[in-house]
């Protein structure tokens, strides 16, 4: 089945056209036949990039007035390009959603109920549901016969227990503004445990994992039997890991701190905290975890100041999700950092021998941007790099789902 995924932002939509059915899951073959973006929507320099695997990719600068013109101009690319011979071999389209709040554990085939639903989420991530929501509209529009399919960040993690995912504030806030912990990346964690599976042949009973995604957002889960039992993000990305410009765990009273000495707006607190926080803030140079080693290397003490706080985060977690889980038998790694870097894995998994992990310098010097194991034969717990796809997990559950296929959290 040719499936479309669609992740909708604001003036954005990137794409993927993926073949895949059950077979080709069961032998990790499904594959993706193009990909592509649209920039800069609602201007008339908007950028349609498209790349149809083997060939090069081919940019286009036009005028792109809305999501709509944007989303029948990347129907015509595939058509031209012969990734589709014609409309009507896209059998379905998959969106990613940001926020399905407590409502959704699972892919959706989407109907008037559920974009209510969704709508209803809206307040939990403003700056995303409504523009995945938009994605929707103009699918909806464009293919009015095909079935469409909304896949969650957050579901996967509606499994957490409620000592897990409740806040220790008054409990009136949860039932008033619905503030928990809903964690997301969920979609990455799911693929990244269910390949983690697939290579060594084992049931989802028989594994506890902890799945570290390391990007510019980054969240570790743990998960216990193929289910999430605790993540790292909360109520927003902002929780947990340090990010490329993002805090992570704080002292709440330290905000308040920052707000009344420098006379902050709840809008300034929220700039800072999206964009100048994280490895940014400490290097004050730049979120790009590349740079800052290289910098690092150079005597940069700045720079290693951000590098060492960020893996002692991740550190601390494997640590807690070690507590949490009980028994562990694998560590993923995974996002730009998680598959790109041997040094940042190196230092966040140092000393950790006692609680069975191992890292083997050359394995993991070895292993960039593709699928490895990085633990010595001696750790008891493996430690994998597993680049993660994202897209590929919607186009599966997209399958499913319009399939009545049962749906895997
Ligand atoms: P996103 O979270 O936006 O999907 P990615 O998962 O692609 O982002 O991660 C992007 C980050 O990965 C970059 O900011 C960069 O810090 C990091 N990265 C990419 N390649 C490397 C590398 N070779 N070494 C260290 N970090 C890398």
């Amino acid at each position: 089945m040719k499936i479309l995924v669609l992740n909708c932002g604001s003036s954005s939509i990137k794409f993927q056209l993926i073949e895949t059915d059950s077979d080709l899951i069961e032998s990790n073959t499904d594959r993706c036949i193009a990909k592509g973006s649209v920039e800069r929507i609602g201007t008339d320099e908007a950028t349609l990039r498209v790349t149809v695997p083997p060939n090069p990719c081919k940019s286009t600068t036009l005028e792109i007035l809305d999501h709509q013109a944007a989303l029948s101009r990347v129907i015509n690319a595939l058509k031209e390009s012969h990734a589709v011979a014609d409309i009507s071999q896209i059998q379905a389209v998959g969106h990613r959603v940001v926020h399905g709040g407590e409502r959704f554990a699972a892919s959706v085939v989407m109907d008037d109920e559920v974009e209510k639903e969704i709508q209803h989420c809206v307040e939990l991530a403003p700056l995303h549901n409504p523009h995945n929501l938009r994605g929707y509209y103009v699918a909806r529009k464009v293919m009015p016969q095909v079935p469409q399919v909304a896949v969650f960040d957050t579901a996967f993690h509606q499994s957490m227990p409620p000592r897990a995912y409740v806040y220790g504030l008054p409990y009136s806030y949860y039932r008033r503004y619905r503030i928990r912990r809903y964690g997301f990346h969920g979609t990455s964690h799911r693929y990244v445990a269910f390949r983690y599976r697939q290579i060594f042949g084992k049931a989802r009973e028989d594994v506890n994992l902890i799945s570290t995604h390391l990007g510019n957002g980054c969240s570790v889960t743990a998960i216990e039997k193929g289910h999430s039992v605790d993540t790292s993000m909360g109520f927003t990305p902002q929780e947990g890991l340090v990010m490329g410009t993002r805090c992570g765990d704080i002292d709440p009273a330290a905000l308040l701190y920052i707000m009344s000495k420098d006379e902050l707006t709840l809008h300034d607190m929220s700039t800072l905290l999206n964009k100048f926080c994280g490895l940014y803030g400490i290097s004050g140079e730049s979120n790009d975890m590349r740079e800052l080693i290289a910098a690092s290397a150079k005597g940069d003490e700045q720079a290693k100041l951000a590098i060492e706080v960020f893996c002692y985060r991740v550190k601390k977690y494997i640590g807690a999700y070690s507590a949490t889980l009980g028994h562990v038998d694998g560590l993923i790694f995974t996002g730009g950092i998680g598959e790109n870097s041997p040094p940042v894995r190196a230092l966040a998994c140092e000393g950790l021998t006692e609680l069975g992990i191992q890292i083997d310098p050359e394995r993991n010097q070895a292993v960039v941007g593709k699928e490895g194991e990085i633990s010595t034969p001696a750790s008891r717990i493996r430690v994998m790099v597993i680049p993660t796809n994202e897209e590929l997990l919607i186009a599966r559950d997209t399958f499913r789902a319009v399939r009545g296929l049962p749906l895997p959290h």
